[in-house]
């Protein structure tokens, strides 16, 4: 089909497993099925309310639009502070780790190194000098390792949510049952 052969240009580097000996998808999104990713939330503290409204926006609560709710359909985990304010905002499920400070962002990070994390959304303050940068650094160069998708300011963080829905990143799934 066309929509087969505009993937082939592109998963592979992704996930060569995907394909058969002929080239072709053969593992393509099952829309009878759930599908769940898991999506890893952190934010330095100049950006937390942002990603507050970020989910706010897309976890259903106030929003009527076609993508609402796109949160609450996935497992989301996130660091400490983060994730206890955006349930407290949105009434959504979140695992919450430690705060980033305390060790959060390392056990983030050790989920993206067993390749658990399918979207990492890490709304960075780009202006303020942390103590913990090292780990953010860690955090971002794990994803470029599992070839996470990974958001750092809330325009990717949209246009990565988008193509969630639209089945984009389904090919996350082929990684998990290989
Ligand atoms: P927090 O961790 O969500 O627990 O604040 C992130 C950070 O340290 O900025």
């Amino acid at each position: 089909s066309a929509a087969a052969k505009r993937r082939t240009g592109r998963l592979p580097q992704y996930c060569p497993a995907a394909f058969g000996a002929n080239g072709r998808v053969r593992c393509i999104r099952n829309r009878e099925r759930m599908i769940y990713m898991t999506i890893a939330l952190t934010a330095h503290d100049a950006k937390k309310e942002l990603m507050v409204q970020f989910c706010i926006a897309y976890c259903g609560i106030l929003s009527h639009h076609s993508l609402c709710g796109v949160l609450s359909r996935h497992k989301l985990c996130a660091t400490g502070t983060t994730g206890k304010l955006v349930s407290e905002a949105t009434g959504l499920e979140i695992q919450r780790y430690l705060s980033g400070r305390q060790g959060g962002d390392q056990q983030i990070a050790a989920r993206i190194a067993c390749n658990e994390i399918d979207l990492l959304l890490f709304f960075r303050d780009p202006l303020t000098q942390k103590e913990a940068e090292s780990d953010r650094a860690q955090l971002l160069r794990l994803c470029d390792v599992h070839n996470i998708p990974v958001a750092t300011n809330i325009a990717t963080a949209e246009a990565l949510i988008h193509a969630l829905e639209r089945g984009d990143l389904d090919w996350r799934n082929i990684v998990h049952a290989g």
